[in-house]
């Protein structure tokens, strides 16, 4: 699931590279244009950091929805030139080291940068730092351009600002009978204030994240019917068994998949009554 990313350490703030690239603007072209905007640029990008990147918060900047002046702001994340003071930022964030999805918890290394804020429809973020951080090719390709919902909800979690994502944020709910689940899905905390509970369901129905991770609930299900068997076959005590199970995964996250699954199994009574008493787990 999504887990919290630390914004990027870098020599510049985002306040700072506007000033770079606007003075960098100086014998070009487009020095009148960008000369003019500049404050109000330092104060959208200000705004950014300070609202977090909430769409809600965030009204869409009048002059860049022209196509050619949104252009002026996009051309510097799409062809930023080699001397350029943007390019060596750009190129650290794509050299980032992740192993998973932040989006979607997806092992592998998300080879694409997504810009929370899409450039399309605000161009004026497109190399801000705080506005992009590395996502997979599948979660990019369902969040498009989406920001917020036809009530005008922010429609996504951010990586770099949603504090919360330190609570868990998914229950795994697996529907009997318990020889083959006939469902695995997924909800929001019932623990969450409410805002972030609808967030949340937001972000799992537009990612389309259950219908992605059945197979991973399925197989994961059947290692466990193989663990359990081998637990009862030396003894041991089922319940506490699966805690430590589920108690390793918090290391990693504990919205990790793993975890989210573990504690899925330990909140359902009737499938831990099955899992200790019945004689005869099915041969998987
Ligand atoms: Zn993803």
């Amino acid at each position: 699931m999504v887990i919290r990313l630390e914004r990027p350490q870098l020599e510049l703030d985002d306040i700072e590279l506007i000033d770079r690239v606007v003075g960098e603007r100086q014998n070009g072209r487009n020095r009148e244009f960008f000369q003019s905007i500049h404050p109000q640029w330092r104060e959208r990008v200000a705004r950014y950091v300070a609202v977090g990147g909430n769409p809600e918060q965030i009204e869409r900047w009048t002059p860049v929805t022209e196509k050619a002046v949104g252009n002026r702001f996009r051309n510097l994340y799409l062809s930023p030139q080699a001397d350029s003071v943007q390019k060596p930022i750009l190129d650290t964030l794509r050299e980032r080291t992740l192993n998973l999805c932040p989006a979607c918890g997806e092992d592998g290394t998300p080879n694409t940068l997504d810009h929370y804020l899409p450039k399309e429809y605000y161009p004026e973020f497109s190399i801000t730092t705080a506005n992009l951080f590395p996502m997979c090719d599948i979660c990019q390709g369902k969040k498009r351009s989406l920001t917020l919902s036809e009530e005008g909800e922010r429609l996504f979690i951010h990586p770099y600002f949603d504090h919360f994502l330190d609570m868990q944020l998914i229950v795994l709910c697996i529907g009997g009978p318990f020889n083959a689940p006939s469902y695995f899905t997924l909800a929001p905390s019932e623990d969450l204030p409410p805002d972030i509970h609808a967030l949340v369901a937001r972000h799992l129905v537009h990612l389309d994240i259950e219908a992605r991770y059945s197979h991973f609930f399925r197989d994961s299900y059947l290692q466990l019917l193989r663990l359990v068997r081998r637990i009862r076959s030396k003894d041991l005590d089922v319940l506490s068994q699966i805690e430590l199970f589920r108690d390793m995964e918090l290391d990693k996250s504990v919205n990790s998949w793993r975890h989210v699954f573990y504690d899925g199994v330990l909140r359902n009574t009737n499938l831990l009554a099955y899992l200790e008493v019945e004689v005869d787990l099915p041969l998987v």
